[in-house]
């Protein structure tokens, strides 16, 4: 899944390919995407898009022309995907058992646009329609972007205080921190050192200042890596650049130890036991909870 650094590229990508231009169609092959209705994605066409944003996990393409401004909000999900196109069809594409979703052509150049794509069975590839992004529920409900100046220290140490939740679960829920996923919790925790599953109220003040500057260092870097990059070049950028997510068994880069994956919520979460739980690998629940 995109998280904030991958969707931060493809809004900048996104930005310099679509700024200026007029959208001449929209068609929404799959039609379960689409989550307003009312303007419809028909709204779009005819109009010149403006800026190009990212709300946490969210990308927000805004379009005026019009009276008022519309944004397409786009949310990838699991395995939603943006294919920048160069040489789209005139034709209107035929809903089919295919990847594509949703495709969006431009008016000029006439065959470039962008393709959104959903593999798999499990559909999770969410796009509205919206007079202000704020509509979008999703988006209403996030809290302050990690990348935002204004995410302090004072800022974190708000958000921890009180927090009965383990930080693996505080950092990837998008309403305490908007745009942090499965696979940069982790990494941000490995770099942290600390262990996924401690509780976030138990912090002292220099581990929340370790945590602090662990969340901005782990999403810059990452940004940083992936800026300038195409669209279709960012999933195998994210994964190289990965230090502990979905390496289970791999050396740790850092002290070598293996790396180790445990279930959490609905995934897994991997982890250093060296660098992250003094040696000692956590006990899967879900495998003791069997086994009683
Ligand atoms: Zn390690």
């Amino acid at each position: 899944m995109p998280e904030l650094p991958e969707v931060e590229a493809l809004s900048a990508f996104l930005a310099e390919q679509l700024v200026g231009r007029e959208i001449d169609r929209v068609y929404p092959v799959a039609v379960n995407v689409l989550k307003t209705y009312d303007p419809p994605v028909t709204a779009l066409e005819g109009r010149t898009v403006t800026a190009v944003g990212r709300r946490g996990k969210f990308l927000v393409i805004t379009a005026g022309g019009g009276a008022d401004e519309l944004h397409l909000v786009i949310h990838l999900a699991r395995a939603g995907w943006l294919r920048w196109q160069r040489k789209m069809s005139a034709e209107p594409p035929h809903p089919g058992k295919g990847p594509l979703a949703l495709r969006v052509r431009l008016v000029d150049p006439p065959t470039t646009g962008f393709d959104l794509t959903e593999a798999g069975t499990k559909k999770g590839l969410a796009v509205s329609v919206v007079a202000d992004p704020a509509e979008v529920p999703g988006i209403a409900r996030l809290g302050p972007d990690p990348l935002d100046p204004a995410f302090t220290l004072a800022a974190l140490r708000a958000l921890l205080a009180g927090e009965r939740r383990q930080l693996k679960g505080v950092l990837r829920d998008q309403s305490v921190l908007a745009g942090i996923g499965n696979a940069y919790s982790d990494e941000i925790l490995h770099v942290a050192k600390m262990s996924p599953f401690k509780l976030a109220a138990k912090l002292t003040e220099p581990e929340t200042e370790i945590l602090h500057r662990a969340i901005g260092d782990t999403l810059r870097d990452a940004v940083e890596r992936s800026r300038g990059l195409a669209a279709g070049e960012l999933k195998a950028e994210k994964k190289i650049g990965l230090r502990v997510h979905g390496r289970a068994g791999q050396p740790c880069p850092v002290c070598g130890d293996t790396i180790r994956e445990v279930s959490f919520a609905d995934s897994a979460l991997q982890y250093c036991p060296t660098c992250q739980t003094g040696g000692k690998p956590l006990a899967d629940r879900r495998l003791s909870r069997l086994l009683k």
